[in-house]
């Protein structure tokens, strides 16, 4: 426990004109100079209660709780459709989900009541991104698609008050009360100059990416009873050995050593088959790197497994995810930041917004370590996520929500999955509107779920 302590104090908190702040294996390049860019007037389009940045499933449950609770709400999202990595990522698997009330349940509810899924676990990403839709719609949330937050400006009381963007429409303003943070990597807080960390405290490595792919052709009684897979889109760690050990010996050398089939509904199955190494969240060259890899990778497996014929003999790739997998970004310094050491206290907090049941796991951070994933010796009991770390600490009138919340590298690899961001946005939609209603600050308002 002590050397968790050690690690933290040892993370100093970058912010965006840090030189570090890229934190990419591969240098940003400057080497064609600088070009100055001129001063211009960017018309504001909005002036509205509460914007949450990004669509994912934690701004997605902000924008709702948001609207719901009385607020004017506007999501902004840079991909065509709502879900994040459940959708543009093609995740398919919903991990702490059990539990959830609130947004979470509703979700599940309609996913069981629309068939679309097989087991309460895992989803099919094109009526996930209908049901996204309707319940934002539902809700008044106001939606913007296509459109990237690119700079954000506070007030003279260092409260964020304006964010630019970039969009079919060009550049506009918007202006809001409060704001959410809900892009995963942190990117609207780090624009407003907040403190950052990304990455293990020692070598500043982060996870690795992972694309996803859609399959079909699969025959789901035999993938089940050769043992690639569980029953009912239940994914095993047996099933991952015996997968990696087809991948084999079909003649792929397998970045990642526990490739997983996720049974959507039969016929339809998820694979999550590579990781990319040294890929910086924060490094679009990195970025695009790992996406043609990871693309070729994927590829070149399911053609050897057909070839390999047998239970693979008609498997063929619907699709790819549009944006690769990112584990791992900017975790943007809140007034409380989770530590290990209080995943290992499973801590409680006055303020919490949610109850984390599920484990450390931490993908191998580079190919030698064994291409799998473990603990890193940190044994989490259920913990609580306090409000506090849903709460700009550099900043005012900013939330985070999802993966780029306060914590450390361990406790991130542990609350960053799906059924814990939905959670966070819910909290941090009710307490943006609160503060809305009450005129307050974030920081001010007493939660009530
Ligand atoms: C390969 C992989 C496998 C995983 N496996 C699982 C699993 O099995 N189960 C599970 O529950 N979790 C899993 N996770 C973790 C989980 O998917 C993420 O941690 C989770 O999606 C975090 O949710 P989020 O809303 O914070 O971020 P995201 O899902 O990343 O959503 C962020 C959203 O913000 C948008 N955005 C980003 N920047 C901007 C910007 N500047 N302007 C506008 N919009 C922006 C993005 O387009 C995206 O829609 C996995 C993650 C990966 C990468």
């Amino acid at each position: 426990m002590t050397a968790r302590r050690k690690f933290l104090k040892t993370s100093a908190w970058l912010t965006a004109a840090s030189p570090m702040s890229s934190l990419s294996l591969i240098s940003n390049q400057h080497d064609a100079g600088t070009f100055q860019e001129p001063m211009r007037d960017v018309p504001i389009i909005k002036d509205t209660d509460v914007i949450v940045c990004g669509g994912g499933p934690a701004g997605v449950a902000a924008a709702i709780r948001s609207a719901r609770s009385g607020a004017k709400t506007t999501l902004i999202e840079m991909y065509g459709c709502l879900g994040g990595v459940w959708t543009v990522g093609l995740l398919s698997n919903i991990i702490d989900y059990q539990d959830k009330p609130g947004i979470m349940k509703e979700l599940v509810n309609k996913l069981n009541a629309n068939n679309a899924q097989y087991s309460a676990k895992v989803y099919d990403a094109e009526l996930m991104k209908l049901l996204l839709d309707e319940m934002c719609v539902e809700a008044g949330v106001e939606i913007r698609f296509h459109t990237r937050v690119v700079a954000a400006y506070r007030n003279k009381t260092n409260r964020l008050e304006h964010i630019i963007t970039e969009s079919f429409s060009g550049r506009e303003a918007w202006k809001a009360n409060i704001f959410i943070d809900a892009t995963g990597n942190g990117e609207l807080s780090a624009q407003a100059g907040c403190g950052f960390q990304m990455g293990h405290p020692e070598t500043g490595k982060t996870q690795p990416g992972s694309l996803m792919a859609i399959l079909t052709g699969l025959d789901q009684d035999r993938i089940v009873n050769e043992g690639f897979t569980g029953r009912r889109g239940y994914a095993t760690e047996e099933g991952k050995k015996a997968f990696w050990k087809e991948i084999k010996r079909a003649g792929n050398k397998a970045s990642y050593t526990m490739p997983t089939l996720f049974t959507i509904r039969p016929g339809l199955v998820a694979m999550m088959a590579n990781h990319q190494y040294g890929m910086s969240a924060t490094n679009a060259h990195d970025i695009t790197k790992a996406t043609i890899e990871g693309r070729k990778e994927i590829n070149q497996i399911t053609n050897r497994l057909r070839d390999l014929g047998g239970v693979w003999k008609d498997v063929r790739i619907v699709a790819t995810g549009a944006q690769i997998g990112i584990r791992e970004g900017r975790r943007i310094k809140g007034r409380y930041t989770l530590t290990a050491d209080d995943l290992m206290q499973g801590a409680r907090f006055e303020d919490a917004v949610c109850r984390v049941n599920f484990n450390v796991d931490v993908h191998s951070l580079d190919k030698k370590s064994g291409g799998a994933y473990g603990t890193h010796s940190v044994r989490a009991k259920p913990y609580d996520i306090p409000l506090r770390s849903l709460i700009a600490a550099d900043v005012d009138g900013l939330m985070m929500a999802g993966r780029c919340i306060s914590g450390d590298f361990f406790a991130h690899a542990s609350y960053r999955v799906t059924g814990n961001a939905v959670a966070m946005g819910e909290a941090a939609g009710q307490v943006a509107a609160q503060a809305v209603a009450t005129h307050k600050l974030p920081h001010e308002i007493t939660y009530l779920p």
